[in-house]
């Protein structure tokens, strides 16, 4: 049973982690390698106390060799469900299971959002796990969401099992090319199905009928990823000492509200790990 486990690799995660790992706690680290994708997206960064003019690049990379110094791991899975089992929290990330004590979320701005009426069919058609489920889609019609480049193995997993898949791959440059894989142009815009999943409503106006859904995202919805936990305006409600409104869960950085911030993600971050430490300790 892991002390903490960490859930997302930009700043928040990464400071949390730090801490964690100098106050010898076991930590499990989800989430993107390498890490600090976004910061490494910023052409130029001039609030960042210390290092003026940073691009960055240049501070993802910094950031990178921090963690690599301190020896921190990062687990590359995305999560995909947290379940509480009365003391403490059991994660779910590709097929594998890991429990934790605690748990922290610095997942960021969820980039993508959930579809109208997807959360209601996870289980019964809509599925956020290629390695989980898709043996379920053996010799079915199946449509995939997928965000990123980097999920695209998952495609050609589930296209080994599936008769026919209909892809909207929303990023640039999707190299799936497949003799089951119809790469569709239009965007998939609502879930449809009562019991079950039935086909999904495309920006185009015509409906898709597909036998399952797969969506493959590097982010999960907070709602879906633990539903009791409480969120404002899309965020997570958290304390001054970033505990949220579930026991021995905490949030950092970005998800938990404006202003979206290298350094208030770094702070928070630090105040979760210590929160996190007291609670241990208690
Ligand atoms: C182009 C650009 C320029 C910017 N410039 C500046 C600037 O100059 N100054 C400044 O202060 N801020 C700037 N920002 C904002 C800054 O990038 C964010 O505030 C900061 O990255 C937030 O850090 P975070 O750790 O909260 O979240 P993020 O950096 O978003 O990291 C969250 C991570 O969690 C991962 N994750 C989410 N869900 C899961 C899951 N279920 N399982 C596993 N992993 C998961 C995500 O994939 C992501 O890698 C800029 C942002 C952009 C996009």
């Amino acid at each position: 049973m892991f002390d903490a486990a960490i859930i997302g690799t930009g700043p928040a995660g990464l400071s949390a982690a730090l801490t964690l790992q100098i106050h010898g706690k076991q930590i499990i680290w989800f989430g993107a390698k390498p890490i600090c994708e976004k910061v490494a997206k910023a052409e130029i960064i001039n609030n960042y106390p210390g290092l003026p003019a940073i691009s960055g690049a240049d501070l993802a990379a910094q950031f990178q060799a921090h963690a690599d110094q301190m020896g921190l791991t990062v687990t590359e899975q995305v999560v995909n469900s947290i379940i509480p089992m009365g003391g403490h929290y059991a994660l779910s990330a590709g097929a594998d299971f890991y429990e934790a004590k605690t748990v922290l979320f610095a997942t960021g701005i969820a980039a993508a959002g959930t579809l109208p009426h997807e959360a209601e069919l996870v289980g019964r058609g809509v599925s956020y796990c290629a390695t989980c489920d898709g043996m379920l889609c053996r010799g079915k019609n199946i449509a995939v969401i997928c965000t990123a480049k980097r999920l695209e193995h998952e495609i050609s997993y589930l296209a080994e099992l599936a008769a026919h898949i209909d892809l909207f791959a929303l990023y640039k440059d999707c190299g799936i090319d497949l003799p089951n894989v119809t790469l569709r142009t239009e965007k998939p815009q609502g879930v449809l199905g009562e019991e079950r999943f039935s086909g999904l409503t495309l920006s185009s106006g015509e409906t898709l009928e597909a036998d399952g859904l797969f969506c493959l995202r590097t982010a999960i919805s907070l709602n879906t990823l633990l539903p009791d936990l409480q969120t404002q305006d899309g965020h997570i409600k958290v304390s001054r000492n970033q505990e949220t409104n579930l026991p021995h869960v905490y949030a950092a950085g970005d998800c938990t509200g404006r202003p979206y911030q290298y350094t208030k993600a770094v702070g928070e971050g630090n105040v979760a790990a210590h929160s996190i430490i007291q609670a241990l300790a208690e």
